[in-house]
């Protein structure tokens, strides 16, 4: 299946390709659906042919106009997870895509190759644990500066005076996660990726390259591409992959950025299997029609929160008030109000501990994206190495509940809710 219907140029959509493109089943003895093409290695037709593949993967010569990269070894690609960039890139509007062993290989890998000693790094805060840590204690000690400002309505001025600080001339990346949680604070995508271009036009040398990590409302609900970033990336061990039963990490962007980054995961081995790669053609699949109504039923379910006594506070996309400069920025970023929402009730931990315990049909782990409803305890899990100044200022309350809701049945969740919270 090819990225365009014959009948004229227009792209079939993600969904569509999603079920086909990039497989040629006469390369399958006609099977409908991809092998598991579970190999180490694979054989070259011929020594000149040989030669000519390992030319390319090695950057010694250009591309030629029509030249598949020819398959080597599984550490440098793989038919399944070329499947799966081909349908990635597709979903994102880029144009080359790498499959990782996990989300922190991912956004590791990509970070890694962009950056070299004295560049400086712009993040918003919060982002997911595993970066935070990466930005903070790894990327200083090979002599790249961080600088963190705080995700939200400011953070596009907070991106270009965080520059001026650091030197605009230093500024290599800015690393987008939105919306961020647990706090689901939106940040302006096409704001932040327009003072990254100012600052590339400013001064000489490579451009700064923005990435956002779309895990919790992509690639369904929101395509940063289009709005001007430049790299997207994903845990697909989220939405993705979308069953919790594997771990997994994608980057999609241009073919100029994604050779330095796929190069670099050839070196660090930061590939996942062609198993993994498997799973993860088989969840895109269907990535629309879960996260569709994973959203519906979080929607229903905020609302039962806000009216519940016991609650005093329910973040979710679908509660932002019309007119606030948080939901206009929603609805012009956005398409869907995604399954991810964080509620708060009186009484701190204990109350907070009392309603996880009673839950039978949400299951009481972290990560998210999956076909089953999960709760955590922020403060006490995903952000328990947050010091207590920076958990407030994230408004993250001893009450507050983290939710990923899942595929069950709406009366289930609604009851289980309601039971949880002792009405
Ligand atoms: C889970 C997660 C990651 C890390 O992904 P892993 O697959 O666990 O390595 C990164 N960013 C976000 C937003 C996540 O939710």
């Amino acid at each position: 299946m090819k990225r365009t219907h014959s009948d004229g140029n227009r792209e079939f959509n993600p969904e569509t390709l999603a079920l086909g493109y990039g497989y040629d089943p006469e390369l399958s003895q006609q099977a409908v659906k991809p092998p598991i093409f579970l190999t180490s290695t694979f054989q070259f037709s011929s020594a000149a042919e040989g030669k000519r593949f390992f030319e390319l993967a090695y950057g010694l010569r250009e591309q030629e106009e029509g030249e598949a990269r020819g398959l080597i070894y599984s550490r440098l690609n793989n038919p399944n997870l070329q499947m799966f960039e081909e349908r990635m890139a597709a979903w994102d509007q880029t144009e080359v895509g790498a499959t990782f062993a996990t989300g922190m290989a991912a956004i590791s890998t990509a970070v890694l190759a962009l950056v070299k000693p004295g560049d400086a790094v712009i993040s918003t805060s919060p982002v997911y644990g595993g970066t935070h840590y990466l930005f903070q204690h790894i990327l200083p000690t090979f002599g790249v500066t961080v600088k963190f400002v705080d995700a939200g309505d400011g953070a596009a001025e907070a991106v270009r005076a965080a520059a001026q600080e650091l030197g605009p001339d230093k500024v290599r990346v800015v690393f987008i996660e939105t919306p961020a949680n647990p706090n689901i604070e939106h940040s302006d995508i096409a704001a932040i990726a327009a003072v990254a271009q100012e600052l590339s036009q400013a001064h000489e040398g490579p451009d700064v390259v923005t990435i956002v990590d779309n895990t919790v409302l992509g690639p369904v609900f929101q395509r940063p591409a289009p709005l001007g970033a430049d790299i997207v990336l994903y845990s697909a061990t989220k939405f993705l992959g979308g069953h919790s039963d594997l771990v997994a990490g994608v980057a999609t962007g241009p073919a100029s950025l994604m050779r330095g980054i796929r190069d670099l995961r050839t070196i660090l081995g930061t590939v996942t299997t062609p198993f993994n790669g498997w799973l993860l053609l088989r969840s895109l699949e269907t990535v629309s029609v879960r996260m569709r109504r994973q959203a519906k039923s979080a929607r229903s379910l905020a609302r039962i929160l806000v009216e519940h006594p016991r609650v005093t506070r329910v973040l979710h996309p679908s509660l932002l008030e019309p007119g606030s400069s948080q939901h206009e920025l929603w609805d012009r970023q956005c398409t869907g109000h995604g399954s991810l929402l964080s509620f708060e009730v009186d009484g701190g931990e204990a109350a907070a501990f009392d309603v996880l315990d009673r839950f039978e049909v949400f299951r009481l782990a972290v990560s998210l994206g999956g076909t089953e409803s999960l709760v955590e305890h922020p403060m006490s899990m995903t952000h328990a190495d947050v010091p207590p100044a920076d958990l407030e200022a994230l408004g993250v309350s001893a009450g507050m509940i983290r939710v990923s809701v899942g595929l069950e049945h709406m009366s289930d969740l609604k009851r289980d809710m309601l039971h949880a919270l002792g009405g």
